[in-house]
């Protein structure tokens, strides 16, 4: 039997998923509640990032607990969508893109399982698995979407929208989206050697590209979107490759932690 592969996101997505619901228990808390089964015969997981009921803001997700009970189960290959705006304004409401790139705006998140010893430097010099963005954005083609993927994502702590001053900083900064939720889930999962790949969708234009912000806009952008990304991500989960042998995900802590006889020399 296939491993699962896991898709972690809003509610929208939950309807291609149908199974055992479960919460697994990890040293950082319950996980939200997942639902275990399948998508068109293959093993899949559905992670409600903010809960069944969408009660935890950005900043409040237990981002540990999430990536640990995944893992938990035996998964390598995680699958996000992520609600974003747009920053450039060649992209539009509506649109699907394929991070290549992220900068961490956040603030008061635990972003690391090694708060101690062995100290841990991950490298992230691919912070998304680029086997799986290459399945995402074949997925994507097939169901008729052309998702660019030369995109830099801001993640900011939120759980506010941005001020039109940001946004411009951000764009000096050279990032084409901005979300809440980007980090640190995608450096967690590389920490437990895990694929991670995110599919985002511009819900808005950023601040001071459009008039106002609505959460409702969001949401309603989201819904329409959301037939066309559960195409993307049924056709995803089928594509993926079972091997991690062409990306360098699955072997991150191998250079990650210091050598221990030249720590102990040191010390
Ligand atoms: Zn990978």
């Amino acid at each position: 039997m296939k491993r699962p592969i896991a898709i972690i996101g809003g509610s929208g997505v939950k309807s291609i998923l149908k199974g055992e619901q479960r919460i697994i228990g990890t040293p950082y808390g319950p996980t939200p509640n997942l639902t275990i089964g399948e998508i068109d015969g293959r093993p899949a997981v559905f992670l409600p990032r903010h809960g069944e009921f969408h009660s935890s803001p950005p900043h409040r997700v237990n981002y540990r607990a999430s990536i640990w009970g995944l893992k938990n189960l035996g998964i390598e290959r995680i699958i996000a969508t992520n609600a974003v705006g747009a920053i450039d304004q060649q992209l539009s409401p509506g649109e699907i893109v394929i991070p290549m790139d992220l900068v961490d705006f956040t603030k008061s998140r635990i972003g690391t399982f090694y708060d101690g010893s062995p100290v841990t430097h991950i490298d992230v010099s691919q912070p998304y698995c680029p086997r799986e963005r290459e399945v995402l954005a074949a997925s994507a083609t097939a169901a008729g979407k052309a998702a660019p993927r030369d995109v830099v994502m801001a993640c900011t702590e939120g759980p506010r929208y941005e001020t039109p001053a940001e946004i411009k900083m951000l764009r000096t900064m050279g990032c084409h989206i901005v979300g809440m939720t980007g980090a640190p889930e995608v450096f967690l999962a590389r920490e437990l050697e895990m694929c991670y790949a995110s599919i985002s969708f511009v819900s808005n234009m950023a601040a001071g590209l459009q008039r106002t912000l609505s959460a409702r806009e969001v949401e309603e952008k989201g819904r329409e979107t959301s037939q066309v990304l559960n195409k993307i991500l049924a056709s995803a989960i089928s594509r993926m490759p079972e091997s991690r042998k062409d990306c360098p995900c699955g072997t991150a802590l191998s250079h990650a932690q210091l050598k221990k006889d030249i720590v102990e020399a040191a010390q």
